[in-house]
């Protein structure tokens, strides 16, 4: 990855209208206004338990239609739930449910989010004087509204934020990959033409680049729902997503049929799963947030995760796989894993115990380790099965860690300062 374009990334400073860039300042002024920018997202996003990104290699197969029904079918699941529409050049969010004529209230200098039916959303849509208007956005301002957005909505405190990002696998996306620090994960919606393009593997590699675990990856208009009988004909080859994604060494999370009702209720701005919530395409739907509503779970289960857990919230504990006392390169033929319990705010380690892992098989460490209460892994290289299995249970993972002692790995993790080379074993 180019670490001097996420600098630059990172350094503008639009204001929300977009009107007044301010990416010409340079220095410390700058750099002092990007921690503060930083900070300030970070603490916004530390209230949120789970954040996932949804993205697409190319527009127009149906993200934002998967990530809209995606948040109301964890709302009606009971989570409490924030909807971020960060699709700069088509915010469609707010059409799709309902919300054109939605105003924004500001409060303290914070964006508030508009609220339906126990929902929270914000769109950049919601910014725009004239909904129907194009877009247009220079370069350094799209990085500066990005930035300013995730920066200044104040959510409170949520179960699940999902992210509508700007498609593909250029600068918009990468923003927000990088600035949404410690996201669960990507879910990369597809459909079945474009399985076979090279767009879809391009943004599963770009995941891996940022160390962002795929979720997985859902084909969207997948056959065609009779709208008189209900019946899906597969009008294109379908099952392709499956076996791109079992080829790519991540979760497949299911299809979603043509079905004019999704159409119709995107145009009437009616949530489609709310409103048709006893029709298949609704219960596809459901099932493809299972292991969503599963990450919640493990982590809530107290007898599962021993450690992880204090008055004041969830903690940090980071994962080291250890040979000769120093992080080794083959996480799973490993003597031991260093578990450090860290205070991220700190930037300390609190506690570290030694552990001899169970007998290598695979989906057997990630498993362990989740039990132990570890939310990051951090390795020298991992195949991407090990990296999907980890990011089902929870677990961050991070790869192409020098080999070093686990303290200072931690602590350069911490700082910020870790530099990652290549994965060194992605087999
Ligand atoms: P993207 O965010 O990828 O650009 P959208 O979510 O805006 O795509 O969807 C593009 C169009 O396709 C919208 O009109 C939407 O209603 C329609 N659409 C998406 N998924 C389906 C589906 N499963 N069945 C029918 N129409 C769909």
């Amino acid at each position: 990855m180019d670490c001097n374009k996420s600098k630059r990334q990172t350094a503008g400073t639009c204001a929300s209208e977009g009107s007044a860039c301010t990416a010409e300042n340079t220095g410390s002024e700058e750099s002092l206004d990007t921690l503060l920018g930083q900070k300030a997202l970070d603490d916004r996003m530390r209230l949120i338990r789970h954040k996932i990104i949804v993205l697409s290699g190319k527009g127009g197969v149906g993200k934002s239609t998967v990530a809209a029904n995606l948040a109301v079918s964890l709302a009606l699941a009971g989570k409490r739930v924030g909807l971020l529409d960060v699709d700069i050049h088509g915010p469609s969010i707010p059409k799709m449910l309902g919300l054109d004529d939605a105003k924004v209230q500001i409060d303290n200098g914070a964006i508030l989010p508009v609220e339906k039916a126990g929902l929270k959303v914000m769109s950049i849509g919601f910014l725009l004087e004239n909904r129907d208007d194009a877009v247009i956005w220079r370069g350094p301002m799209k990085m500066g509204v990005i930035k300013q957005f995730l920066q200044d909505v104040d959510w409170g405190e949520l179960d699940y934020l999902i992210i509508d990002s700007p498609p593909g696998t250029g600068d918009e996306p990468l923003s927000v990959c990088q600035l949404v620090k410690n996201a669960d994960g990507a879910v990369i919606v597809t459909t079945p033409q474009d399985v076979a393009t090279a767009d879809v593997r391009k943004s599963i590699t770009f995941c891996r680049q940022l160390n962002l675990p795929v979720l997985g990856v859902i084909e969207n208009m997948s056959g065609f729902v009779c709208p008189k009988c209900g019946e899906v004909t597969d009008i294109f080859k379908t099952g392709g997503g499956e076996s791109m994604a079992n080829e790519m060494g991540v979760p497949f999370l299911g299809s979603i049929p043509i079905d004019p009702a999704v159409g119709e209720a995107c145009d009437a701005g009616k949530p489609f799963v709310y409103h048709y919530s006893r029709t298949e395409t609704a219960k596809a739907f459901e099932r493809i947030i299972a292991p969503m509503l599963l990450l919640s779970e493990r982590i809530a289960d107290g007898s599962a995760v021993k450690t992880n857990k204090t008055k004041e919230g969830v903690v940090m504990k980071i994962a080291i796989p250890l040979a000769e006392g120093k992080l080794c390169m083959h996480f799973g033929h490993c003597e031991q894993f260093a578990l450090m319990d860290v205070d991220e705010k700190a930037k300390k380690i609190t506690g570290k115990q030694l552990l001899a892992p169970p007998a290598h098989e695979p989906g057997v460490l990630p498993r362990w380790l989740h039990e132990q209460g570890a939310n990051v892994i951090i390795a020298g290289g991992m195949g991407s099965r090990a990296q999907s299995l980890f990011a089902e249970n929870g677990i961050k993972v991070i790869v192409g860690a020098p080999g070093d002692e686990p303290e200072k790995v931690a602590i350069a993790y911490l700082d910020g300062t870790l530099k990652t080379g290549d994965n060194v074993c992605d087999h």
